[in-house]
């Protein structure tokens, strides 16, 4: 066995079974903002053999505050966030298999996504998406483990399908738009995403080594400037929730996916095709450069039109900066992308 694993063998809960058990495991981290970029390095350092990380967006200068994975030099060459977290850990941990996957998560991938995996962790900073997964992860009873954090609060839970209660229990329709704090509104800072980050990644390993009695089988609420700290015990599944207690999959098997969001933290829209293709960048870099100044790598494609940086990925999915107006987005992806 590795030396480096040494401090955690030592450690009784996890001992050289556990860390051979961690160095067997995948875990699927969905979404590598702050948060997910947190469980990707702890998970990481522990030595979990195989991480496959998913995320839509890429580095920006306002994540390095944070985002604890990210550098100048990923902002400034605007790497896909999942393709940055990748080229960190090969540098940190280089045994760790890591799987970049640059898309959005949506009711066509996001099985395929949990397959394999023995363990989902929500990194995500919208309902939507979790909403999705708690369907995908209660129907292949896939263990999932839920968190949040906005301004200097966040909250926590860990769901063992048909075992604990799942988000629909707890959560039985998603917030509305707008009627909660977003990082965009209420700012955020890193304390609390480590606080957050860390109780789902010690969920993560006790799962993983297989102590489920040491769970902490609760709605974890801290709000770490306000020095609160409250953890509300949970009971049993709800016997009529429309997802894990009736097997009514509500977003898994929605008609059509949102084609647009209002993106978290960003003056920016994103605008996805209902289909994702396989964009050539090369020609369409060719096609806007008559535009002004287009920029590229393997990844994506960005230029600059009225004011809005448009951002292009290969799946034909575009982020547009300088604007939160879904409208004007929109008109904007049909000029340049197409429908
Ligand atoms: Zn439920």
């Amino acid at each position: 066995m590795n030396e480096r694993y040494r401090r955690q063998i030592l450690f009784d809960k996890i001992g050289r079974e556990g860390q051979e058990k961690l160095l067997a495991s995948r875990v699927l981290i969905v979404g590598c903002g702050a948060l997910g970029a947190s469980h990707a390095e702890m998970l990481s350092r522990a030595g979990v053999g195989r991480l496959r990380i998913v995320d839509r967006d890429f580095v920006e200068y306002t994540n390095l505050q944070r985002q604890t994975l990210f550098s100048e030099s990923d902002a400034a060459d605007r790497l896909p966030k999942a393709v940055a977290a990748k080229n960190r850990i090969a540098s940190i941990n280089s045994e760790v298999e890591v799987e970049a996957v640059v898309a959005d998560v949506n009711n066509s991938n996001v099985e395929s996504l949990i397959e394999g995996c023995d363990l989902v962790l929500d990194g995500t900073d919208n309902f939507q998406v979790r909403y999705l997964l708690n369907d995908a992860c209660v129907k292949h009873k896939r263990t999932w483990i839920y968190g949040a954090a906005v301004s200097s609060y966040g909250t926590s839970m860990t769901v063992i399908p048909h075992e604990t209660p799942c988000l629909r229990c707890i959560f039985e329709e998603m917030p509305d738009a707008g009627s909660s704090p977003t990082c965009d509104t209420a700012g955020v800072i890193m304390p609390i995403i480590s606080s957050i980050s860390s109780v789902q990644v010690a969920e993560a390993l006790k799962l993983l080594v297989g102590d489920t009695d040491s769970l902490h089988r609760s709605l974890i609420q801290i709000d770490i400037w306000q020095n609160e700290w409250r953890k509300i015990k949970l009971s049993e599944p709800v016997p009529d929730c429309p997802c894990c207690g009736l097997g009514r999959y509500e977003f898994l098997d929605a008609d059509s996916q949102e084609f647009s969001a209002v993106l978290c933290g960003r003056d920016a829209v994103q605008i996805a095709p209902p289909r994702p293709t396989d964009l050539d960048l090369v020609s369409f870099a060719e096609r806007v450069a008559p535009f002004g100044e287009v920029k590229q790598n393997e990844y994506l494609v960005r230029f600059n039109v009225d004011g809005h940086e448009v951002t292009v990925f290969r799946d034909a999915r575009a982020i547009i900066k300088g604007t939160s107006d879904v409208t004007a987005a929109r008109s904007i992806y049909s000029k340049f992308v197409g429908t």
